[in-house]
């Protein structure tokens, strides 16, 4: 398969100003597959510089709504047209199976065409106002914040940086994005169609680098306007620091521990399935995998028994084989840094019930791990992001207990709770301070639905009518009549 190599910066195609490179691995074999340009500083102050012109010029935001609009819709079907080449680049990037690589890519589609839409739909408010003691007529504008980086994660390469772009181009921003080192190929792809299109030139740039270069230099840079964010919530934090030279605005969608809590009464039929997909898809790597399990504790033993014996049939394997369920985690840094979080489990006293050791003579895979019953609220595993398939269960009484085990963390972004009792289920969904709450399913998102983080899972929201608020300033105009 040949690869896209090349950035865009104000509309050209280019491998950078220095040759630096960087390389690409396909984590189920661990070779190298392809190298693409590491972006410099200069590079990203080329981009950074070609974004803020097209947006002083005004070359989009003078065009029509409407015709914003299509010219979005119409990039959508661009990248529909290309689809499982899309998603195939991110099963050789990141890992994951083919199935859930096209879900990504759908849900990148879906979001260019939700913000699309609102591209003709963006309006202030009038209102009569009394200070000024006569009549005026006063009103707002919505309008785009500036130029706009983007800073993105591994874990779903092209769907992330989809959900930065859309909205922010929908505001009328023009953006800089930085996608993660480990994954490029997809946000090079998406770079040559942008190239193509009809959209202006340094509307979308697209830097490959290191975080630390190119995502430190976007971070820092004087003419980006706001920043958003999705990854760790160290980098997070360093961000806030990032931002304060030019006080930036910044939206970070972070990390999470999420807790999932089963009843007694719960249709164990759905909720076990529901619960092996929360913690293992994607391997784990996803900011709001359901790495917590409580158990009510009448069925607190046979539920830890099926769980561990689904997760012990699961199949690994490259993900473009269709029987494979549990794909390869991203890098060997990755599987490394989780087999040591299973190494720190067992020594702290969890019950081992499956898993916890690398699978396969080559790539980076880890087997789904249980751990039970001595998975206690103070150790590392039951406490700390792990992004791997790692699962702690723990027994649990009543909804007070809920409530004090499922916020007893520094995370708060996904969460899911399974009952059949109507009245349970919105009582503990009113008692966990998460930004998302999964009813009897677990992890459905849509681009209608704000999606963040309370407390240091982020701050803002994606997705839905506010996911564009963050990309916007309002102004108030005062008319004297
Ligand atoms: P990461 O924070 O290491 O990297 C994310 C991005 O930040 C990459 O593009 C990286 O190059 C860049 N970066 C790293 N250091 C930087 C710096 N000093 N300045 C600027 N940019 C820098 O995260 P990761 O390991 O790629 O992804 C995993 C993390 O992302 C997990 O914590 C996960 O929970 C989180 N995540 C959150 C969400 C969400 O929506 N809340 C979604 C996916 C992943």
């Amino acid at each position: 398969m040949k690869f896209a190599d090349k950035m865009l910066i104000g509309g050209e195609l280019s491998g950078g100003s220095a040759g630096g490179k960087l390389t690409v691995e396909d984590p189920a074999t661990g070779k190298i597959v392809a190298e693409v340009p590491s972006a410099n500083e200069a590079d990203v102050d080329s981009a950074v510089n070609a974004a803020r012109a097209c947006f002083e010029e005004r070359t989009w935001t003078s065009r029509l709504p409407a015709d914003r609009a299509a010219a979005m819709w119409r990039l959508s079907d661009a990248i529909s047209a290309d689809a499982e080449e899309f998603a195939k680049l991110e099963v050789i990037d990141n890992g994951m199976p083919l199935a859930f690589a096209r879900a990504t890519i759908n849900g990148a589609i879906n979001g260019l065409r939700y913000y699309a839409g609102l591209c003709t739909k963006l309006h202030g408010l009038t209102s009569d106002i009394s200070g000024a003691g006569r009549e005026l007529h006063a009103y707002t504008l919505m309008e785009p914040v500036g130029v706009v980086g983007a800073i993105t994660p591994w874990n779903a390469p092209l769907a992330t940086v989809i959900n930065k772009i859309a909205p922010a181009i929908a505001a009328g921003c023009s953006v800089v994005v930085k996608p993660a080192e480990q994954t490029p190929l997809s946000a090079l792809r998406l770079a040559q169609l942008l190239a193509n299109s009809e959209l202006p030139a340094g509307l979308v740039n697209v830097v490959t680098g290191v975080g630390g270069v190119a995502g430190a230099a976007l971070a820092n840079h004087p003419q980006v306007d706001k920043l958003t964010f999705t990854g760790s919530t160290d980098v997070g934090k360093s961000l806030v620091h990032a931002s304060a030279g030019n006080l930036k605005r910044l939206t970070l969608e972070l990390g999470g521990k999420s807790p999932v809590f089963v009843f007694d009464d719960a249709d164990m039929s759905k909720a076990i399935p529901a619960c092996l997909t929360a913690i293992f898809a994607n391997s784990g790597q996803v900011c709001f995998a359901g790495s917590r399990l409580y158990i009510q504790r009448s069925r607190y033993e046979e539920v830890v028994e099926r769980i561990s014996a689904a997760a012990k049939t699961m199949k690994l394997g490259n993900g473009f084989e269709e029987s494979t369920q549990l794909g390869p985690l991203v890098s060997a840094k990755q599987m490394q840094r989780v087999l040591e979080y299973v190494e720190s489990g067992i020594a702290e006293g969890a019950e081992l019930m499956c898993g916890g050791r690398q699978f396969g003579e080559s790539g980076y895979f880890v087997e789904p791990t249980v751990f039970a019953n001595s998975a206690r609220r103070d150790i590392r595993i039951t406490r700390e992001e792990i992004f791997g398939p790692v699962l702690t269960a723990m027994p649990f009484d009543d909804i007070d207990e809920l409530a004090s085990l499922a916020n007893d963390t520094t995370y708060g972004l996904g969460s899911g709770i399974f009952t059949s009792s109507v009245s349970t289920a919105h009582k503990a969904a009113r008692r966990i301070r998460a930004g998302n709450v999964w009813i009897n399913c677990y992890g459905m998102l849509d681009k209608s639905m704000p999606f963040g983080g309370y407390r240091q899972s982020g701050w803002g929201r994606e997705s839905g009518l506010q996911g564009i608020e963050p990309f916007l300033e309002t102004k108030s105009v005062y008319t004297m009549l």
